[in-house]
């Protein structure tokens, strides 16, 4: 699998594994992490959740798949913006870390941005990455001023902004991915096959029969194209992981991308970016 740079120069794979909505259903814990190791033993090893993910239960489940795997994986967890401020992101860490049974959170997010200064929140992280708690941190779902207003409040160490970008939602197109690739900020992609609903007939399931693959796998082809994307799909079975992760074989042809720029074009003007 390809790697993707982090500014700093370290690199992280290209797909790796999202967890919202796991840990939601009792019945599906076992499954979810076997899912979870099956994705790391095929080089899925970047792992994002949150605190706020079933208010701490996707981590606790994120560290029950990582047990004896940690120094195989990239943890990734996001703070609520209520808790980015100088006194309470601390002690947010400090409760993931607990749960995620570890020592170190190797990115830390602000899931999106809220009422506390920028200024606070990354005397806040790097105070965090100095005690070594957390190794590199980030922001999701900045837009390009956002991202300005950062860097002028000190940020330019971010390490990624984590965006909703997939082939059907690509306003990031015109001016943000162009921004992040000039800072040599790579994006993460969430929402990569558009949380499963992925339409069944038109231009992504033709070029899907074409290569006798799935939709889900096209879609993340789509994004795997760009080397400036880690993408992270999330899968609640070894099947889906083992589908996502063979994704990375498939190659579309220019003719293949032309046909999704039809259907779902490229922006052509600069329009807010969408959050879920
Ligand atoms: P997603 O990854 O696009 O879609 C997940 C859904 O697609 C699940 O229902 C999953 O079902 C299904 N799926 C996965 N692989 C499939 C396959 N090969 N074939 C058919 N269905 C498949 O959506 P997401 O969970 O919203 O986004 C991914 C991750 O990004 C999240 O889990 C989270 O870590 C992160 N995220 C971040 C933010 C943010 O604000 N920063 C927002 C949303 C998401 P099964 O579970 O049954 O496999």
């Amino acid at each position: 699998m390809h790697r993707v740079m982090l500014p700093d120069g370290e690199t992280v794979p290209a797909l790796g594994q999202g967890t919202w909505k796991m840990a939601d259903v009792r019945g599906r814990r076992r499954e979810e992490i076997a899912a979870l190791r099956e994705g790391i033993a095929l080089g899925m090893t970047l792992i994002d959740t949150a605190e706020m993910y079933g208010e701490g239960l996707a981590e606790e489940l994120v560290g029950e798949a990582v047990e004896g795997l940690r120094d195989e994986v990239f943890i990734v967890s996001k703070a609520y913006p209520q808790n980015a401020s100088r006194e309470r992101l601390h002690a947010a860490c400090e409760r993931s870390l607990r749960r995620l049974g570890t020592e170190r959170i190797d990115l830390y997010l602000l899931h999106w941005r809220g009422g506390v200064p920028l200024a606070e929140t990354v005397e806040a992280f790097e105070g965090l990455r100095a005690d070594g708690k957390i190794r590199h941190w980030g922001v999701s779902n900045f837009d390009t001023q956002d991202m300005e207003e950062l860097f002028a409040a000190g940020g330019e160490r971010c390490a990624t902004n984590q965006i909703l970008y997939n082939f059907g939602r690509r306003g990031a197109e015109f001016e943000l991915l162009p921004w992040l690739a000039k800072h040599k900020m790579p994006a993460m992609a969430y929402s990569p096959v558009e949380q499963g609903r992925l339409p069944a007939t038109g231009v992504l399931a033709e070029i899907a029969k074409a290569h006798g693959a799935s939709l889900a796998q096209i879609a993340l082809a789509f994004l795997l194209r760009r080397k400036d994307l880690i993408v992270i799909p999330k899968a609640g079975s070894i099947e889906h992981v083992r589908e996502n992760h063979r994704a990375l074989e498939i190659t579309l042809s220019a003719e293949e991308l032309s046909g999704i720029d039809r259907t779902y074009p490229p922006p052509r003007r600069k329009a807010p970016l969408e959050m879920l």
